[in-house]
């Protein structure tokens, strides 16, 4: 069995804890290893380890961060499928949907190659007489970044490439359920050429998450989870003095408007439900079928389900894998029954499907009838269960996604130019698509959701992560008038 271990000074180091947590193939729930879970003695060496890299990084000249980026990123790139393996192996996602995760992340790479642009301030001259003013940016110093399960190495890359990249130190604790991707990451940083400790990885679970939150050496942390732990990360965080960005749970809704392209409608919202087993943040899990477009729409995305191929995600047939644990999979199997109980219509029963044995694998659900009052339609479910909610008029639509207690993702499905400009100045949440099922932000942009899908004013990534990792002083200067200059300007007839 494969023991997982930190990544502190640029080299793997065994934990010291005693406590180890493990690591599961959900796809035949054999289990492959046992990860360190650190204790608070081991994040305070973590981060001693970083902060006395920090202090040397924030020295490297802009240039030669950014080359170290390029380089980072050409190697990312090469060995995206062997990433792509450890990431199928512990989280079970089919390997195209790990590959993609990986190209996502690679995009932010690609974005942080960009620091010496990036970095630049503001100038004013002459503010007043002989006075001008200017703005730098500059890094925090050692940042962490606490991720989730279901991304393993796109999170961690939105946030660890342009934290570097801005001259901290970062100190990752991703999830214990899949941490081997980290230490990949950890291994491509060294060989890209990072200087030992600016990359660091603890892995563990909420001994290691509380000694960073109250660590007095982190400046600033960013996690993406499930709401409630967002909530106490942020809260604890930002008690404890720290800057914190903090993402949280979502249960994004797909409007279908009567005009919209039916097929293509139905097509997105199979991938944009069922993907990665429903495991995404900017899964749909809410369909909002408007009017006379109801009866086709559940029959249209029902026709496709049975096709929908489920197995081991190294199996390239293969749609969709198993989910992350077996808990988690009979807890999202008995939103099924409960759906049922609550009044909502099973079309399609996941239960039932035709699945492997081993593993942790469910068929896909399709609930329709869901009204606001059922836990399915409250809950983030997190799994390949699709509802739909049917409503009268658009405004009606409108307002079940702004009165939802989250505000990820939501899209939009119709022909009308107008109504989709519409629902853009109209619906409370971060990111919006039309005709777009999963309006996932290109690196150059943030991403980020309203309400309770983000704790903290900030976004992920692209500009919005610059501004986090690092802060802007403003110089004020003024300098001799010019005519009493030791050194002869020929003042003033320069003028
Ligand atoms: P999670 O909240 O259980 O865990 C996230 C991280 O927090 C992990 O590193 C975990 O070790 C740590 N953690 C868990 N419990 C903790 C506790 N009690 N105290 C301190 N730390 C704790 O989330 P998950 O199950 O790994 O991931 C799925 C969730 O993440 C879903 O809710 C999903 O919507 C959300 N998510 C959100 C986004 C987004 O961008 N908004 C993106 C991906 C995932």
């Amino acid at each position: 069995m494969k023991r997982i271990a930190h990544w502190i000074g640029g080299a793997e180091h065994a934990g010291t804890s005693g406590r180890v947590g493990p690591v599961f193939n959900p796809a035949t729930g054999e289990q492959t290893g046992e990860v360190d879970l650190a204790s608070a003695a081991e994040v305070d060496a973590a981060v001693a380890s970083a902060t006395e890299a920090a202090r040397a990084w924030r020295e490297a000249s802009l240039s030669r961060r950014s080359a170290v980026l390029f380089k980072f990123r050409e190697l990312l790139a090469d060995r995206a499928g062997d990433l792509a393996a450890v990431i199928t192996g512990e989280h079970g996602k089919v390997l195209a949907d790990a590959a993609g995760e990986v190209a996502r992340g690679l995009e932010n790479a690609e974005f942080a190659t960009g620091i010496p642009h990036l970095m630049k301030g503001a100038y004013s001259e002459q503010a007043s007489t002989g006075v001008d003013v200017y703005s730098i940016r500059q890094p925090l110093g050692v940042v962490a970044g606490i991720t989730p399960f279901n991304f393993p190495a796109m999170v961690p890359l939105w946030m660890c490439t342009t934290a570097i990249a801005a001259g901290n130190a970062f100190v990752l604790k991703p999830s214990e359920k899949d941490p081997s991707a980290a230490l990949f990451l950890a291994r491509l940083w060294r060989e890209a050429g990072l200087p030992d400790g600016v990359f660091t990885v603890v892995n563990g679970d909420k001994e290691a998450v509380d000694a960073i939150l109250t660590h007095p050496g982190i400046a600033a942390v960013s996690f993406v989870g499930s709401t409630p732990i967002a909530k106490y990360i942020y809260e604890t965080g930002t008690a404890h003095g720290k800057r914190v960005q903090a993402l949280g749970g979502a249960k994004n809704h797909m409007v279908v408007l009567p005009d919209a392209d039916l097929e293509s409608a139905a097509d997105a919202a199979v991938s944009a439900a069922y993907g990665s087993a429903g495991e995404r943040c900017m899964a749909i899990s809410i369909v909002v079928a408007v009017g006379d477009v109801a009866d086709p729409l559940v029959e249209a995305i029902a026709a496709r389900l049975p096709k929908l191929r489920i197995g081991a995600g190294t199996d390239p047939s293969a749609e969709m894998g198993p989910l992350i644990t077996r808990q988690h999979r009979d807890r999202v199997a008995s939103y099924i029954e409960r759906g049922a109980a609550g009044g909502a219509t099973v079309v399609t029963d996941g239960r039932q499907a035709d699945l492997p044995e081993d593993g942790y694998f469910l068929g896909v659900t399709l609930l329709d009838h869901v009204t606001p009052e059922m836990d399915v339609y409250t809950d983030e479910i997190f799994g390949p269960v699709l509802g739909v909610v049917r409503t009268a008029t658009y405004a009606e639509a409108v307002r079940l996604i702004n009165d939802n207690e989250y505000g990820n993702g939501t899209a939009i499905f119709t022909r009308d130019g107008g109504a989709a400009r519409q629902f853009q100045f109209d619906v409370n949440a971060g990111m919006v698509g039309v005709n777009v099922p999963i309006p996932v932000p290109v690196a150059y942009y943030s991403f980020g959701g309203w309400k309770a899908s983000l704790f903290g004013d900030t976004h992920m990534y692209g500009p919005d992560g610059v501004h986090f990792f690092t802060r802007t002083k403003v110089v004020t200067s003024r300098w001799p008038d010019p005519g009493t200059s030791s050194v002869d300007l020929g003042f003033p007839t320069t003028r």
